[in-house]
């Protein structure tokens, strides 16, 4: 009786749950109730063991999608700073180009540059009305468009300074610290006042300079020019 009067407990609880078995039933069935509550805790741990088996199984499977996994997209970007979120999101979308450039037939000037010399070029035709030299270079005289020779200036080239300005703010694609000198430099025997850069001191006009080169570190650019004060 004892048996039957804890049980009742329990029938209470079962018939709240679900009313659906009849009460002879469950006062027939209390024991196999117990048996089967009893059963539910081990199917509870039954459950691990379908998990182990789904592991099994999983790890079965694992060996097929190994190369799925391999071959997955993946982001191989920068990821994007997040400027604003109001009004709009705007992102910071760094972007880089590389920029094939040749240099053509103007290729031995900057070759020279590399080797420590200025390299002009000179009109070939008797007939030109322009004997001078050209730097920058020409590849076709200006004005009778024969084709150029080269020649190298002798080292140290001298120059005087035409005219300068002061680069404060640099326009971008500028790769020199600023602020720095633009000079305007006159060469002896050349049709043209190139610019360049002088390197240190402070410049005047009618001021004597000299070339000098970046051949230790070139730019491979016309950068690998410069001028530095010759006087004393
Ligand atoms: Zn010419």
């Amino acid at each position: 009786m004892v048996k039957k009067k804890v049980p009742p407990k329990k029938k209470g609880a079962t018939k709240k749950k679900s009313q659906a078995p009849k009460k002879a039933q469950l006062k027939k069935a209390q024991p196999k109730r117990a048996v089967l509550t009893k059963k539910t805790v081990p199917l509870k741990k039954k459950a691990p063991l379908k998990k182990k088996v789904e592991i099994k199984k999983k790890k079965a499977v694992k060996k097929k999608p190994i190369p799925k996994e391999r071959g997955q997209v993946t982001f191989t970007g920068q990821v994007t700073k997040i400027r604003q979120t109001e009004p709009a999101t705007v992102v910071e979308w760094p972007r880089a180009i590389t920029h094939i450039h040749t240099y053509g037939m103007l290729s031995p000037f900057f070759q020279g540059l590399r080797e420590g010399r200025l390299t002009a070029t000179r009109c070939p035709n008797e007939r030109c009305p322009e004997k001078r030299l050209w730097i920058p270079p020409r590849a076709h005289c200006p004005d009778c468009h024969s084709e150029m020779t080269w020649e190298a200036l002798t080292n140290p080239v001298i120059g005087t300074i035409h005219t300068f300005t002061e680069v404060v703010y640099a326009g971008a694609g500028i790769e020199l610290s600023t602020p720095y000198w633009q000079v305007d430099v006159d060469i002896p025997g050349l049709a043209t006042i190139p610019k360049s850069y002088l390197l240190y001191g402070k410049p005047h006009i009618g001021m004597k300079v000299r070339a000098e080169f970046r051949t230790k570190k070139p730019t491979n650019t016309v950068l690998d020019y410069y001028w530095v004060p010759a006087e004393e």
